[in-house]
């Protein structure tokens, strides 16, 4: 049966029993410890600590770890295409590389060859897929990173071969090692005369980036992002490091990702580009993206292009929230619109609580300050 006594319903929040007494009893329910409790108290008390109960199951909706998701029966795991970012020293050729790539690789043309910015794209080399985070500088990374989100496998760390490793470089490095995020190394502007790729190799060495050539484990690319040189090589040495890596996700569940980026357009509302991550995506679905929901209207690919569905591991851009979300919010499709709707709204009322509760303490202690 589907129903909690008080003791077993605290164990599963990881609360003290007394607490849930005292809930309960706010909500005009007593009830003793061992009591037998209705799904709806059940349902009350769990929406109330950010968990939603189904299936008789209380699964905490948004914070389910990615990748470790137990609903993933190791049979219904499928490879996935692995999710790239690129980071590096500002003026060393991120922007340039990730449009190199994007113009010379992106293969469903059919909209007009029109490629669109949403933040996020996906290539084909050799008849398997990578996907590309594309938001500038190192806030794909950063940013959700900050927020919880493992969105990336991969780490391009691109090094301008004219400049060397540079502070950004350094911290851009340390960020990947600290995700433990393989890198591989792109030494870019190999078209340049003063050109020196031995001696980016020699400086990451101090960063324990020690390339396969001296007898360590690093791969080095050399490139030129403004000519294309070397992208093919790039591609093929990410899916090398995909395959070690052992990718793979669940396509056969509801749809579950990170956000990569959104905002307010004038004419379609909150826009979305959302990361697949898990389960896939159709249009239709009613979704919780961080503390805002809707149903999914339309559903876009990099090129503009609608699509039905998206699975493991795709951007796809998206119309139909009710809010605009941030970089780095979670989502997660449910069953019904009419849940999502709750939790939604339960999502961004505890949102707006801790704000208030957040700048009332502000205020506070501006006030002591002051004292
Ligand atoms: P970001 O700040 O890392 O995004 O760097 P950008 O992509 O904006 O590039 C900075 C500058 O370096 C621009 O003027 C690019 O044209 C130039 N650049 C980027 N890649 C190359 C390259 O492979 N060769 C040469 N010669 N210049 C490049
Ligand atoms: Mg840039």
């Amino acid at each position: 049966s589907g129903s909690l006594s008080v003791a077993e319903l605290a164990e599963k929040l990881k609360k003290d029993t007394s607490e849930i007494i005292k809930k309960l009893m706010s909500l005009g329910v007593m009830a003793t410890k061992n009591e037998e409790l209705e799904k709806t108290s059940i349902e009350l008390i769990a929406n109330d600590y950010g968990v939603t109960v189904e299936e008789e199951e209380i699964v905490d909706q948004l914070d389910i770890e990615l990748y470790e998701d137990p609903d993933d029966d190791p049979d219904k795991l499928e490879e996935r295409a692995p999710v790239v970012t690129i980071m590096g020293h500002v003026d060393h050729g991120k922007t340039t590389l990730l449009d190199g790539i994007r113009k010379t690789k992106v293969t469903d043309t059919e909209a007009g060859g029109i490629t669109q910015h949403i933040g996020a794209y996906q290539v084909e080399e050799n008849g398997k897929k990578v996907t590309f985070l594309d938001t500038p500088g190192h806030a794909a990374f950063t940013t959700m990173r900050a927020r919880g989100a493992q969105a990336t496998d991969i780490t391009i760390l691109v090094v301008a071969a004219d400049d060397g490793v540079m502070p950004q470089t350094v911290e851009a490095l340390n960020h990947a090692k600290a995700a433990e995020v393989p890198i591989i190394v792109a030494v870019n502007k190999m078209d340049k005369e003063n050109a020196n790729p031995d001696r980016v190799m020699q400086e990451l060495t101090e960063y324990q980036l020690v390339p396969e050539a001296w007898g360590g484990e690093t791969i080095f690319v050399n490139v030129s992002a403004v000519k294309g040189d070397g992208i093919d090589e790039l591609l093929e040495m990410i899916l090398l490091v995909a395959e070690v890596e052992e990718l793979k996700a669940n396509p056969a569940k509801r749809a579950q990702g990170t956000v990569v980026e959104a905002e307010l357009d004038k004419g379609r509302g909150p826009v979305a580009t959302l990361l697949v991550q898990g389960g896939t995506m159709n249009v239709g679905d009613p979704v919780v993206v961080g503390n805002t929901y809707g149903r999914v209207r339309a559903m876009t690919n990099e090129v503009g292009r609608r699509v039905k569905n998206a699975g493991p591991s795709t951007p796809v851009e998206i119309t139909g929230l009710n809010g605009v979300p941030e970089a780095g919010d979670q989502f997660l499709v449910f069953a019904d619109e009419k849940k999502a709707k709750q939790i939604g709204e339960g999502r961004a009322n505890r949102a707006k609580e801790a704000e208030r509760k957040q700048t009332s303490r502000v205020s506070l202690d501006d006030l002591f300050h002051q004292i």
